[in-house]
């Protein structure tokens, strides 16, 4: 890709109104253009992190045999009203009127739903554990939207659910485990000792203070009431015993931002596995040799055969300019090419 060609409106100086890093980063480098207060649209360098990541998400739970099921982000009433949260959840619920009077409203979260879902066609034992996950949009209106994506009204989620036949069999403690493999949780929640020895050392990433993700065991709370059992093996019913299992999609952008850039120097750090290009080729170019460009467009080619995503700085900015603004997109390798006097050098 062509640095001329993307559309990356990066910024000269931090954005006043950005308080922390990775807001104002991802303002800075166009990664997000705010639409209004909490909700942002996705430009193209923020939008590839974020796919990057959705897809480390989605291959983890499709590894513990999790199933991809997609719900819609825009719900009905009724199974609220049947869990008992419509009235509870507040002002945080966007609610909204359909032109038939009927009472919708843009999911917060989906326990409902997948339990509607659940009820409609599970009816024994035989069927459990079962676990479903989604990755979707959620609204919430939050009373104090801010730093950017961290907390936004509406932002992108991975939810998965469980339901097993009884609380001894619940997939919480397997699933629990599974996390923690992976994730750190917050600074007052998590047990260091334990993080220490559970998770392997490439796998630790200590985001200060960020809730990344969370896990909920909630047994009968959404089946008692909306009337989701299954047949026991001695004829008798008993409720589904449910958990869910969030991983905050659109935060963890925002999270990696924090745990690795490196404001002091202005550079990006981002991981490999969800850097927006694998590596950023700058050639210096001048306004009668382009040779530097030339050989840069070469090597493309041969990055391009080896599924190697790059990005060429084809600009005729000024050389040092150019490396700041390459260092704030952040791809993991640069292959810097210096016309000398004499030929070129790479
Ligand atoms: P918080 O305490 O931060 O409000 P929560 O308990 O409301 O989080 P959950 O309902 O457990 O969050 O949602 C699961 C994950 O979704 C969170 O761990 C977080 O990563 C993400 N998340 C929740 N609310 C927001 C938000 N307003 N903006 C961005 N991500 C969010
Ligand atoms: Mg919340």
């Amino acid at each position: 890709m062509l640095l001329s060609n993307s559309f990356i409106p990066i910024l000269k100086n931090n954005p006043s109104e950005a308080k922390i890093k990775s807001h104002q980063l991802m303002l800075r480098v166009g990664m997000i253009k705010q639409a209004s207060a909490g909700i942002y649209s996705w430009l193209p360098l923020g939008f590839k992190v974020m796919k990057k990541i959705e897809d480390i998400v989605r291959q983890e739970q499709n590894k513990i045999g999790a199933q991809e099921i997609l719900m819609p982000t825009i719900q009905s009433s009724e199974i609220w009203k049947e869990s008992g949260r419509y009235d509870d959840y507040g002002e945080e619920m966007l609610r909204i009127t359909d032109r038939q009077n009927r009472e919708m409203l843009y999911g917060p979260t989906n326990e409902e739903q997948v339990t509607e879902i659940f009820r409609s066609s599970i009816k024994s034992y035989k069927s459990l554990p079962q676990l479903m996950y989604h990755i979707q949009w959620k609204f919430r209106d939050e009373i104090r939207p801010r730093f950017g994506i961290m907390r936004g009204r509406e932002f992108y989620m991975k939810d998965a659910y469980s339901f097993d036949v009884s609380d001894e069999e619940a997939s919480l403690e397997s699933m629990r485990k599974k996390y923690e493999q992976f994730y750190a949780v917050t600074d007052e929640k998590f047990n260091k000792e334990e993080f220490e020895k559970i998770v392997s050392k490439e796998n630790q990433l200590i985001t200060k203070g960020i809730e990344v993700g969370h896990i909920f065991y909630f047994g009968d709370k959404y089946s008692k009431p909306m009337g989701a059992s299954v047949d026991l093996p001695g004829g008798k019913k008993d409720f589904v015993k449910m958990g869910s299992y969030g991983i905050g999609v659109s935060r963890l952008v925002g999270a990696i931002i924090e745990a690795k850039y490196d404001d002091k120097n202005e550079i990006m750090k981002w991981p490999l596995s969800v850097a927006p290009y694998d590596i950023a080729l700058i050639p210096m170019i001048n306004k009668n040799d382009t040779s530097a460009l030339d050989k840069a467009n070469n090597i493309n080619i041969e990055l391009i055969k080896n599924n190697i995503d790059a990005i060429i700085d084809d600009t005729d900015e000024n050389f040092s300019s150019k490396i700041k603004k390459m260092n704030l997109i952040g791809a993991p390798y640069q292959i810097i090419e210096i016309i000398t006097k004499q030929k070129n050098s790479i």
